[in-house]
């Protein structure tokens, strides 16, 4: 029985396997390495975009807020407006004139040093009391930008703005002097709501589609600017100051938020030194993280894609080849097991375009072939050979089982298939065959007297005259001891009657060297008289023979035995007639071959 193997893999598919997940770690690994690089390549651009928006929003800003200073001390020290007192049409005409020149200035009027408001744009608080304003009491000393505020007195003087948000003013403020004498103090109350919109618009369109915001926080970390407006800040603008201060100036860096999410920020004080130091305010440029990623997201996404398309064409390759190195391997192992089957005389199979190692293995194969066929031919000689001399030895056995050692006559067991066989022959051809059996007469006296050698001797004779004393066609055989039997076939007893008689009469004239006389008693039995059994007609010729014994010996009895008692040799009574009344000088048996 063949030793059971695991059901396994084939050497393609091993191949494949093998191959194409090394090109697909390969591919993965690579994708992996590029997006790593893009990460930080997407990551630094996002930053660079970052910084470049806030520094121009805080540039803007700046600017922005230096020009209205600027412009707040130009108007205070125009002397020839201020010279002949603080309330001439004039100086009115003038700042009316200033207001329209540039949009953005709610108010522009002029506090005598009372803090009573006797010039004012549009006629607003003419004649108030502003001395408590923190723009008054610090322009007063000097050129002054406020913080951000809620509008106090012109809230309810001016339209609210139309998005609902809370007006919202910075103040710029400066001293008016007249040949070094101070008179009073000019203000001018910026409109926030429009500086945040100028702040909002300077956001590139791209800037603003990839989520990036400008956001506004002044010395305390409150939100002064935002996109939505300052209604829309929640906790996802909101950062603590030391936060705030730790960025700012440090360029793109990743920075969590109250909300609890990360964001690339940069945040940059305000352009001008000078107010960055008085305001302490920090422009905020930022982006999810997420928004900044998204462009690196796509790209990994495209990476992998075309990775995960290289990796299928070099799986589909690889089991191609695979399949076309293994061929060859198929095809030899296919012929050994057609070998293993039987089939020697089967050709290997060519490579012309194969590998020297397949080369070498079709011809061990090859070899190995020829000498499984040398051997295969060499044992089935072998086996012929050994066949045959154990049919000769079988023959031989059979022969030895068969014959007597002594006279080289069939022996009892060589008889009986034969004597069968006669039987049946002569039934089919409805002839008639008999038996004659044989006994020497005071046979044990011959041993006795002259030993068993000589004794021995006589048999040999006996089987000798026996042997060539009758037909090929007839059977002889010595049953045991000095008995033997005649199978005289194509017989009626009558006439094998005779012919024991004959050979009765032969023997007893013979001259045997050492013993001189020796006798035969025979009894007849044939099929005409008995049948076909074998047994009953050797029982009869028994019988028979018997019946010679008794008849006094060196005679011839046939079965069926006549009736009424016999003469014993010893001269007691017997049936027999006498002695048989053919002459002993006749011949054996007239039918007798050659
Ligand atoms: P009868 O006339 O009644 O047949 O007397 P017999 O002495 O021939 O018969 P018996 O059965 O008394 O003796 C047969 C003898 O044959 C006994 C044995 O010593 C002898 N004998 C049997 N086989 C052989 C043999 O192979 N060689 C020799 N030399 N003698 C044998
Ligand atoms: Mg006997
Ligand atoms: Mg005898």
């Amino acid at each position: 029985m063949k030793p059971s193997t695991p059901r396994r893999g084939s050497h393609r598919a091993h191949l494949t396997l093998f191959l194409g997940g090394f090109a697909g770690l390969l591919v993965l690994g690579l994708s992996l390495w590029m997006h790593v690089q893009q990460a930080a390549q997407v990551r630094s651009a996002a930053g660079m975009a970052l910084q470049s928006v806030a520094r121009a929003a805080a540039q803007a800003l700046g600017s922005g807020l230096e020009l209205s200073l600027h412009e707040a001390k130009v108007l205070a020290a125009a002397e020839d407006l201020w010279a002949q007192g603080l309330d001439r049409p004039e100086a009115g005409a003038a700042l009316a004139r200033h207001q329209s020149l540039r949009e953005g200035k709610a108010w522009i009027g002029v506090a005598d040093l009372q803090g009573r408001v006797r010039q004012a744009t549009g006629g607003l608080l003419l004649g108030r009391d502003v001395s408590d304003r923190p723009w008054f009491s610090a322009g007063l000393k000097g050129a002054h930008v406020g913080d951000v505020h809620p509008a106090q007195l012109l809230a309810s003087l001016l339209p609210a703005p139309a998005d609902g948000e809370t007006l919202r003013f910075v103040d710029f403020a400066a001293p008016i002097v007249v040949n070094g004498r101070p008179l009073g103090v000019l203000g001018i109350h910026g409109n926030w709501a429009w500086t945040a919109r100028l702040l909002d618009q300077m956001l590139p369109p791209a800037a603003r589609e990839a989520g990036i915001e400008l956001l506004v926080y002044n010395r305390h970390g409150e939100l002064i600017q935002s996109p939505g407006g300052l209604r829309s800040g929640g906790r996802d603008k909101q950062i603590s100051p030391a936060g705030l201060q730790a960025l700012s100036g440090q360029g793109p860096q990743v920075s969590r938020w109250a909300d609890g999410l990360e964001r690339l920020s940069v945040v940059l004080p305000l352009s001008n030194p000078a107010l960055a130091e008085t305001l302490g305010w920090q422009v905020v440029a930022r982006q999810d993280l997420a928004q900044a990623d998204a462009a690196l997201a796509a790209g990994t996404r495209q990476v992998l894609t075309v990775g995960l398309l290289i990796s299928a064409l070099a799986a589909a390759a690889i089991g191609w080849m695979s399949g076309h190195l293994t061929e060859p391997l198929r095809q030899i192992a296919a012929v050994a097991s057609r070998i293993e089957a039987g089939a020697l005389a089967l050709p290997m199979p060519q490579f012309p375009k194969g590998s020297r190692e397949l080369d070498e293995l079709a011809r061990a194969l090859d070899s190995m072939k020829r000498r499984l066929f040398g051997l295969h031919q060499a044992m089935e000689a072998q086996v012929l050979e050994r066949t045959q001399a154990l049919e000769r030895a079988n023959a031989e056995l059979a022969h030895l089982s068969q014959t007597d050692p002594l006279t080289q006559l069939l022996n009892r067991r060589g008889l009986e298939p034969r004597l069968q066989q006669a039987l049946v022959l002569t039934h089919r051809h409805r002839g008639a065959l008999c038996l004659l059996l044989i006994d020497i007469d005071h046979f044990k006296r011959v041993n006795d007297l002259h030993g068993h050698t000589v004794g021995d001797r006589v048999l040999l004779a006996l089987a000798d005259q026996l042997r060539s004393g009758f037909r090929a066609a007839d059977i002889v055989a010595r049953l045991g001891g000095e008995e033997f039997l005649v199978v005289l076939t194509d017989n009626g007893t009558h006439r094998a009657q005779r012919i024991a008689q004959a050979l009765v009469d032969s023997v007893a004239q013979r001259d045997f060297p050492e013993v001189k006389r020796v006798t035969l008693s025979i009894g007849v039995a044939g099929t005409d008289a008995v049948g076909f059994d074998a047994e009953a007609l050797i029982h009869a010729a028994d019988q028979a023979l018997y019946e010679a014994k008794r008849g006094g010996r060196n005679r011839v009895a046939c079965f069926p035995l006549p009736a009424g008692p016999v003469r014993s040799e010893a001269g007691s009574e017997a049936t027999s007639a006498g002695p048989d009344p053919l002459p002993a000088t006749q011949a054996l048996d007239p039918r007798r071959d050659a």
